[in-house]
C-alpha cells in the first residue's frame, strides 16, 4: 500500500459557516478531520497529515509558501514516503502549484487539491475531490508527470492549471488545452503525458527566506504612470506587466517600463490574454524588455522572483522565460 503525506495548508476545503452558503465561511477544519469525513481512505493508502498552517489561499504570504516548498522537498527525499497529497484554498493554488512546480523534482506524484464549496455546504465537493487526490498520489503512472492538481474528476498539470469560474465545481482547467486524465468511479486514467519541468531548470529553495519583490501591473486603455513610478519608489526588483493581446504595452506602460528598468528592474512583457504566447520583438533588445513567453502573469512572477532570488542575470531570465 502506498504511503503518502497529506498536509493540510486551509481554503475552502477546510471551511463551515453556520447558514449553509456558499460565502462568509471560516476555515475551521483541520487535516485530520477532513481524512476521518473520508471512509475509505484507509483502503487506498497508509495516510501520515501535517498541518503547517491553516489558512485561507488569499491571505498565504511568501515564507508560508517557502515553509510549504522546503518541507515537500524533505518529503520527496524521504523513502518512507510515497506522494504527497496538499490540501489548498482555490484562489491562489495555482500560485502555490507553479511555485511547486518550478522547485519539486517530479521523482514523486505531488498532488494539490481544493473545493469550491465549503464542508458544510449541501454536495459540498472536498471529499470527493481529496479522495481522488489521494487515488491519484498513489497510484503508479502518477510518477514522474510533475506536480498535479486534482479537481472535479479532472488531473491537470501544475504547469498549466488555472482557475477559470469563481464558484463552479469545475473552476480548474488547462486553457484551450485538454486535462491529462480522469478519475472515473475510483479509475485513475491518465490520457496525455505532462511535461516536469527539466532538472536543470529546477529552484532549489534551500536556504531562502524570502524572494524578491516583483510587481504584476495590469495594462489597459489609458493607463497611467504612476502605477510604475509607484514600483520603482517601492524599490520591487521585477515587474510583469499584464499587457494586452501578444504583451502589446499602453504609451505609459513602455514608459514606466523604460523607467523601471534605468533603475535596474526586469520587466516583463505577459498578457492579459487567457490563451497564446506573448512572442519576443525586435524592439525588446533596445527596451530592454523580456517576452513572457508561454507563461501568463502569475507563473511569470513566479519564475521571476525564484530568478532573481538565485541571482540570474537579464539574459539568462530570458532563456529561463522562454524554455519554461
Ligand atoms: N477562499 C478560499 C481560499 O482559501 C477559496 C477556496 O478555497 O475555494 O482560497
Amino acid at each position: 500500500m502506498a504511503r503518502l503525506l497529506l498536509i493540510g495548508t486551509g481554503g475552502t476545503i477546510a471551511a463551515t459557516t453556520d447558514a449553509h452558503r456558499l460565502t462568509d465561511y471560516q476555515v475551521t477544519e483541520g487535516i485530520e478531520s477532513m481524512l476521518a469525513a473520508i471512509p475509505g481512505a484507509s483502503r487506498i493508502a497508509d495516510i501520515r497529515c501535517e498541518q503547517p498552517f491553516n489558512l485561507d489561499s488569499r491571505a498565504l504570504r511568501t515564507a508560508d509558501i517557502l515553509q510549504l516548498a522546503r518541507r515537500i522537498g524533505q518529503a520527496s527525499r524521504d523513502p518512507s514516503i510515497d506522494g504527497i497529497v496538499i490540501t489548498h484554498g482555490t484562489d491562489s493554488l495555482e500560485e502555490t502549484a507553479f511555485f511547486l512546480h518550478l522547485t519539486t523534482p517530479p521523482d514523486k506524484p505531488v498532488v494539490l487539491v481544493g473545493a469550491m464549496r465549503p464542508a458544510s455546504a449541501p454536495s459540498a465537493d472536498g471529499p470527493l475531490n481529496l479522495l481522488n487526490a489521494l487515488r491519484v498520489a498513489a497510484h503508479p503512472d502518477s510518477t514522474g508527470r510533475g506536480v498535479l492538481v486534482v479537481f472535479n474528476d479532472n488531473i491537470l498539470a501544475a504547469r498549466l492549471c488555472t482557475k477559470q469560474h469563481t464558484s463552479r465545481t469545475d473552476a480548474f482547467g488547462h486553457d484551450g488545452l485538454g486535462v491529462l486524465g480522469h478519475v472515473c468511479d475510483g479509475q485513475v486514467r491518465y490520457h496525455l503525458a505532462a511535461a516536469p519541468t527539466p532538472p536543470h531548470l529546477l529552484f532549489s529553495v534551500r536556504g531562502l527566506r524570502a524572494l524578491p519583490a516583483v510587481d504584476i501591473l495590469y495594462d489597459y486603455q489609458d493607463a497611467p504612470l504612476h502605477v510604475y513610478q509607484a514600483a520603482v519608489q517601492a524599490k520591487v526588483q521585477g515587474i510583469v506587466v499584464a499587457g494586452m493581446g501578444n504583451g502589446s504595452l499602453s504609451p505609459a506602460a513602455l514608459r514606466g517600463c523604460r523607467l523601471a528598468i534605468n533603475r535596474g528592474v526586469v520587466c516583463v512583457r505577459a498578457s492579459r490574454v487567457p490563451r497564446g504566447s506573448v512572442t519576443p520583438k525586435a524592439s525588446d533588445a533596445t527596451d530592454g524588455l523580456l517576452a513572457a513567453h508561454d507563461l501568463n502573469p502569475l507563473q511569470t512572477r513566479v519564475a521571476l522572483r525564484l530568478a532573481l532570488a538565485r541571482g540570474m542575470d537579464h539574459t539568462s531570465i530570458g532563456q529561463l522565460l522562454q524554455a519554461l
